[in-house]
């Protein structure tokens, strides 16, 4: 009897954050086929005698080809299996999920596609940024700063035009050609914007600047996506460039400059989820 492949999101880092049906779908599969974005943590839920193959990209490493992907997900469902594809974030989203429903379709495979918290929403809930304030923003994109090809297909001028709320996933490690990018489409220097690099885990940090300074940011550790758009003034205090203006810097011990952006860390080392060091998806 044929089995079945589940492409399922595994949320943004924080295990809590899984919904139910991951969860149980992860107790019940023979097989997990999982992304490196995808923490211990959550990896734990599987059962001892369940097969677990990292097929992410790894630091250094040669990456599992999505043809090969695509061809352990088809022989083994076809051999009975329970398959669990497992994505960071959402597995709709930068996720490659395309080729991989191709295959599925093309093999004749049932599948089912179980969501996840996208990293976006994961970030903008640890930074308290209302995405689609009213008073700032009625629209919200979610766009790759670097696609596998190397081209750009998106007219970003385009997307400057709609005023809507920007967040840009694979921003590169190197925010200057963003920040080109950003301003040679038309938004003025002093558009605020946030890195939030491995939201929702222990290991999060959230660096405030604005566009025309985002080009001299710290690089954080991956994964890191930027928020930008006057959403982000209304971000926690804690993060945002007007709360800091407010704020002694003498109280800030420790961090690099008094200059009007910075790196924090963000939570307490309860609840740990450890990346590897690759980007992934798009
Ligand atoms: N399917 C995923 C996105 C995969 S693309 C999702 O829905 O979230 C990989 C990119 O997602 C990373 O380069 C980074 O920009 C972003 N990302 C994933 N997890 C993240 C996290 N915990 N914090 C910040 N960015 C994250």
């Amino acid at each position: 009897m044929t089995g079945k492949v589940y492409l399922v999101g595994a949320g943004p880092g924080d295990p809590e954050l899984l919904t139910f049906k991951a969860a149980r779908l992860l107790r019940s599969a023979d097989v997990v086929l999982h992304d490196d974005l995808v923490g211990e943590k959550i990896l734990q839920l599987v059962p001892a005698h369940a097969q677990i193959h990292n097929v992410g990209k790894r630091c250094g490493k040669k990456s599992v080809s999505q043809e090969v992907i695509n061809f352990l997900m088809v022989t083994l469902a076809a051999s009975g299996f329970e398959v669990v594809r497992l994505k960071g974030g959402d597995p709709l989203i930068f996720g490659r999920i395309g080729e991989e429903i191709a295959a599925l379709r093309q093999a004749n495979i049932p599948f089912e596609i179980v969501p996840g918290i996208t990293a976006a929403l994961g970030a903008a809930a640890s930074t308290q940024i209302a995405l689609t304030h009213r008073h700032s923003s009625h629209a919200l994109v979610f766009i790759a700063g670097q696609t596998a090809s190397g081209d750009d297909p998106a007219d970003w001028r385009a997307l400057v035009s709609l005023g809507a709320t920007i967040v840009v996933y694979m921003p590169g490690s190197h925010y200057s050609k963003i920040a080109h990018k950003l301003r040679a489409a038309g938004l003025p220097d002093d558009t605020p914007c946030m890195i939030v690099s491995r939201a929702t885990t222990s290991e999060e940090q959230v660096y405030s600047t604005n566009i025309g300074n985002l080009g001299d940011a710290p690089r954080l550790a991956t994964p890191a996506l930027l928020v930008v758009g006057e959403v982000v003034r209304h971000a926690s205090h804690r993060f945002s460039l007007e709360g800091l203006g407010s704020l002694s810097f003498d109280a800030w011990d420790g961090w690099p400059s008094a200059e009007p952006s910075l790196v924090m860390q963000t939570k307490s080392p309860s609840s740990v989820t450890a990346f590897g060091e690759e980007e992934q998806g798009a």
